[in-house]
């Protein structure tokens, strides 16, 4: 699985953090970071609660 980061939509609400802390970290702005967009296996699942309870619908994957 990949997950893909759309920076202009971001927010900084910071719900993909809480999520999946792992993959996702903040800029000194407080706007999200990817840190890889290769999905670790096993961690599907918190990059897919980060997907659907990001408020901007910045975050997607795919296979
Ligand atoms: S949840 Fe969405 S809007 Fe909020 S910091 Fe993460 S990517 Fe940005």
């Amino acid at each position: 699985m990949k997950v893909h980061l759309d920076s202009s939509m971001c927010q900084g609400h910071g719900q993909c953090n809480m999520s999946a802390p792992d993959m996702f970290i903040f800029d000194e702005q407080g706007f999200a970071v990817l840190v890889s967009e290769d999905v670790p296996s096993g961690r599907e699942a918190a990059v897919s609660l980060a997907v659907v309870r990001c408020p901007e619908r910045a975050i997607t994957t795919s296979p």
